[in-house]
């Protein structure tokens, strides 16, 4: 909120006439801070500011039309630079508790607590009630502040408790801040404030839970799920569509990690002892048994996701196993190379095993990502301890029983149930030699740092804002049915998905109209019922979340097609279902076409030339996928090359054949899944020098 000003008004002066119109706005900013300072919210007139700067009411009522103007663009660039100062610190900050603190060392920074931005700060706070354009900054602020303390304390507590202590220290936060101002800084000081907030975030993430006192319940039926003795905490698993716990899971903390590491570490040698071949047909009966048990184990997934189980019965289950028998047939291939180096010598390399590896995964799909990380983690001749997330936990465990059953050693694939901080056991552990994530951008910063200290491996699949490109020559319902394949499947939650989606002015108007005629015809509902296309969204944080930017889609000037709303009718109001929605005269810059929603969020842009559109395709952060249908193939292949994404489609959208690598680049990701790629990432290269002449030794 407070940053210090750089420019005086006598600087202002020394402007000439064809310096940029952006340096004169600011300056005028500055003195509009220095004039709030010294003369408050009411002495602040344009004349006044005006005067200060050296310049005619006019000039100042040409850039800001009015005071309103002048002081809400004030108001906007105190909030900015806050908050570009926290996203800095955040982005620093390498660990959930660290960026808790980032917060508030932003907010109670040394520069907030200075008179001239305090005050300038203060006086906006005495108007906000009272001036609209200063209640959106305010609004926005407070949400961003809030955002990140709940985003970081997700990772350490359960989300409700997240939630609720998030609220506390924004709470303290301002209030600590207001009681300082009023005082004149004579209350607290910057480095007072930031320690009495830091011992109270201490305290209460010391504080003992209820699930640390009593001891936990067991769970529901899905094998391991059950109370053992001494462990400390647990959770439960919802289904998301109707409220009900599916089980109640415990956590696994450093002795159980540290005891399936040490398992696994001796598995791993007799396994990977095991000639390629004996070890892909281990691989082999598991995608048998995954197959055979299709309808149980996607009846499951459906209950903990909340997707159809149109999807899931036929996506899956099935594409796990596919990945499983492809990973089995590539088991028995694996080799080096060698090396002719002349008469005297010849080299080998050898592809070995890692050792002990561990997959986390996200909830989207919970047991193909076990299948894409433990398949070729496998086939290689590693053990792998692998993590689901705390949301959907039981999958794994039943992909955990068909290896077991299929013959796979005890201890060569095991699974530890818990929250981040499960998670953190293992990018810690030394015994563990890589780490593959699927996650979000900002898990995968924190992972590597953490897998830095023990320099450990990584796969990255991170997340995605991936651009589908539909030009003038496509076909029309080619192009509809893959951006809805692109961006409903799984109720808008998969990482790849085409969620700005590029249409050639030419054919815009027809493929709105078809586009909203196909999505008002999809089928809400019951996620078992199977004729249910879209099912729920995974938590109701996440259905706000994604409400929250269908309304930021609508106040920044988007405008709806169709959806926009939660459905409650019936039996669904006790889950969390979002309304397929699409937005049509999105501009690059609005949050909706910028940000992962992860929700059935589709943004609709308009381009008119080649050029044009791979520019704006590529103005992202994210590279995890792209699409392009056209009918003109070289065009096709011309602007594949051009855009910056690690996996895409021409003429379809989000098919993921396991043949084909998976994966990103930019902040979506580093490494591949899938694929002989794969094989890479799991296995290292043992390079050995054969001689075969007399050695020849100059001492
Ligand atoms: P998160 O990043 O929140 O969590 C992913 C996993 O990492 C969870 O198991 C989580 O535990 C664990 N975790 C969180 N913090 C840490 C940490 N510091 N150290 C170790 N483990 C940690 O992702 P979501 O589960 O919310 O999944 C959605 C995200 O995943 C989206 O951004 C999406 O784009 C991305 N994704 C990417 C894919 C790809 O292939 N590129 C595919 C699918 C999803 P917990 O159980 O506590 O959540």
């Amino acid at each position: 909120m407070r940053g210090r000003a750089s420019f005086r008004s006598t600087e202002l002066n020394r402007q000439s006439s064809d310096e940029p119109e952006e340096a004169r706005r600011r300056q005028l900013i500055e003195v509009t801070i220095d004039s709030l300072a010294e003369v408050g919210y009411v002495g602040s007139t344009l004349a006044q500011i005006a005067q200060r700067a050296g310049v005619s009411p006019g000039l100042v009522a040409h850039y800001f039309d009015d005071k309103d103007g002048l002081l809400e663009a004030t108001f906007r660039t105190l909030a900015r630079g806050i908050g570009d100062r926290m996203r800095e610190a955040l982005r620093r900050a390498g660990t959930p508790r660290g960026r808790v603190q980032a917060v508030i060392d932003t907010n109670l920074a040394p520069e907030e607590f200075d008179q001239r931005t305090g005050t300038a700060w203060l006086a906006f706070w005495g108007q906000v009630l009272h001036v609209r354009g200063l209640k959106r900054v305010q609004t926005v602020y407070q949400r961003r502040m809030l955002s990140n303390l709940r985003h970081a304390l997700k990772r350490l507590l359960p989300a409700d408790e997240a939630r609720s202590l998030a609220a506390m220290i924004a709470a303290m936060i301002d209030g600590v801040w207001l009681r300082a101002a009023l005082s004149r800084w004579q209350e607290a000081d910057s480095e007072s404030a930031r320690a009495m907030l830091t011992a109270f975030v201490d305290s209460r993430l010391r504080k003992p839970t209820p699930a640390d006192e009593e001891p936990p319940f067991a769970g529901s039926g899905t094998g391991r799920i059950s109370a053992r003795a001494g462990r400390a905490r647990s959770f439960k698993t919802v289904n998301p569509a109707t409220g009900e716990v599916l089980a109640e899971i415990a956590v696994d903390g450093p002795a159980e990690v540290a005891a399936a590491v040490a398992k696994a570490a001796a598995a791993q040698k007799e396994w990977a002892s095991l000639p390629g071949v004996a070890r892909g047909r281990i691989l082999r009966r598991a995608a048998d048994i995954l197959r055979a048990r299709n309808a149980e184990l996607a009846e499951l997934e459906t209950r903990d996701t909340g997707k159809p189980i149109q999807e899931t019965s036929a996506v899956d289950v099935i594409s796990g196993a596919d990945c499983l028998e492809y990973y089995a047939g590539l088991a028995a291939t694996l080799a080096g190379e060698h090396l002719d180096l002349g008469p005297q010598a010849f080299g080998y390399t050898r592809r070995e095993p890692l050792g002990v590896v561990a997959g986390i995964g996200a909830w989207n799909y919970p047991l193909q990502i076990a299948c894409w990380k433990s398949a070729p983690a496998l086939a290689c001749g590693n053990a792998m301890i692998f993590k689901p997330a705390e949301l959907t936990p039981l999958t794994a465990i039943k992909l955990r029983d068909a290896f077991a059953e299929a013959g796979l050693p005890d201890g060569v694939f095991q699974v530890v149930q818990g929250m981040a901080d499960t998670g953190r056991l293992l990018t810690a552990h030394p015994g563990i030699r890589k780490i593959s994530l699927t996650g979000e951008v900002g898990t995968g910063r924190a992972v590597m740092a953490d897998c830095a200290a023990s320099l450990k491996q990584v796969t990255l699949e991170l997340g995605g804002k991936s651009p589908l490109i539909v030009f003038d020559d496509a076909v029309l319902d080619n192009a509809v049915g893959g951006a809805l394949l692109g961006n409903f499947y799984s109720a808008g939650e998969v990482c790849s998905n085409g969620t700005r989606v590029f249409v050639h002015r030419a054919i815009k108007a027809a493929f709105l109209e078809r586009l909203a005629a196909r999505v008002s015809a999809m089928r809400i509902g019951d996620p078992l019922d199977p004729a249910t296309q879209v099912g729920a969204l995974i938590s109701e944080d996440h259905m706000t979340k994604v409400l929250t930017y269908i309304a930021r889609g609508k106040s920044e000037g988007a405008r709806l097609v169709t959806g926009g709303h939660r459905v409650t009718r019936g039996d669904l109001a006790n889950g969390f279902f979002v309304a397929p929605t699409v937005f049509d005269e999105c501009h690059d810059d609005m949050a909706i076409v910028r940000e992962e929603i992860f929700g059935p969020v589709m943004s609709v842009l308009e381009f008119e030339d080649e050029e044009e559109v791979v520019a704006r395709a590529n103005a992202t952060e994210f590279g995890l996928a792209a699409g392009v249908f056209t009918n003109d193939l070289t065009r096709a292949h011309r602007v594949i090359a051009r855009l910056q994404a690690g996996t895409c489609w021409i003429n379809h959208y989000n098919v993921t054949p396991i043949e084909l690598p998976f994966g990103g680049v930019k902040l979506s990701g580093l490494g591949r899944e899938n694929g002989r790629a794969a094989i890479e990432h799991y296995t290292q290269l043992k390079s050995v020098y054969v001689a075969m002449g007399n050695v020849e030794s100059p001492y």
